[in-house]
């Protein structure tokens, strides 16, 4: 089961199987544990279409 991690930085979401020391889209090192709003928020974006 994937996890779902915020980044301090830049409040990038994303989803992965371990927590990454690195932001995948800012490069800092202020990774956590998305909270419970934050994985919500993360879900609901993946139900929205995509933008073009
Ligand atoms: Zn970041």
């Amino acid at each position: 089961m994937k996890m779902i991690y915020a980044c301090d930085n830049c409040h990038f979401l994303f989803s992965r199987a371990r927590q990454p020391e690195q932001c995948p889209d800012c490069g800092k090192y202020a990774v956590r544990e998305a909270t419970e709003a934050e994985r919500q928020e993360y879900e609901e974006r993946l139900k929205e279409p995509r933008e073009i």
